[in-house]
């Protein structure tokens, strides 16, 4: 089986992998989650550290029937679609499924393209390689800034600017330079609380 271009998608989605487990950073820390983690991302970011999300294999396509058999015989009642870069996908019919099912949606997103689909929770996580469009700033119930050096505090400034007014703001250390950039971002949320601190604490949990 072997990559396929990568465009957009609906029914099926390609899906590199599903799991119920914690999630781990951001506004919804600590709440039980399923991770739907779709294939396929036109972001690129050098640092990434899902890097086997970026291509769509041919072996990946999941009905959003059975993606939601899956969530239901894991009993989750939230859901986190993530990725690569989920909004390359229509998402409009697994929303509409998942709500008819009682089941709570949050997406997290780089914002660089319009959003299709009813979400609950909207993270957004921009991406310096491709900037958010306006509807998603505008949509975004979160804004959650990946701190890899000290510009990026700056950098987090502007956009915070751009969000509507309320949208939680988070500022989450780049993992490979936690032990560099946190003390800078500490200084920062305690100089400015418009800011919290996001950790990927399931990393500290040993968990995905
Ligand atoms: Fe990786 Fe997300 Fe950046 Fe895509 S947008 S390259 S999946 S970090």
């Amino acid at each position: 089986m072997g990559q396929i271009e990568l465009k957009s998608f609906r029914d099926p989605l390609p899906v590199m992998e599903e799991f119920y487990s914690i999630q781990g950073e951001g506004f919804n820390s600590g709440k039980a989650a399923y991770f739907v983690r779709l294939a396929g991302c036109d972001v690129q970011c050098f640092w990434c550290d899902v890097k086997d999300s970026w291509g769509i294999e041919e072996d990946q396509f999941i009905s959003v029937e059975n993606i939601l058999k899956s969530i239901q015989e894991a009993g989750a009642k939230f859901v986190v679609i993530t990725g690569g870069e989920p909004a390359m996908h229509d998402l409009s019919l697994l929303c509409q499924v998942l709500k008819e099912n009682g089941i709570e949606i949050a997406i997290e997103t780089s914002g660089n393209q319009d959003l299709r689909g009813d979400f609950d929770w909207i993270c957004l996580s921009p991406k310096k390689f491709s900037l958010p469009v306006d509807s998603v700033y505008k949509q975004a119930n979160e804004l959650k800034i990946i701190v890899y050096n000290n510009h990026d505090l700056i950098w987090a400034d502007e956009l915070a600017q751009k969000v509507n007014a309320d949208c939680k703001l988070f500022l989450q250390p780049e993992w490979s330079n936690e032990k560099e950039i946190l003390p800078l971002i500490i200084n920062k949320v305690k100089e400015d609380q418009k800011w919290n601190i996001s950790l990927q604490t399931h990393k500290y949990m040993n968990i995905r």
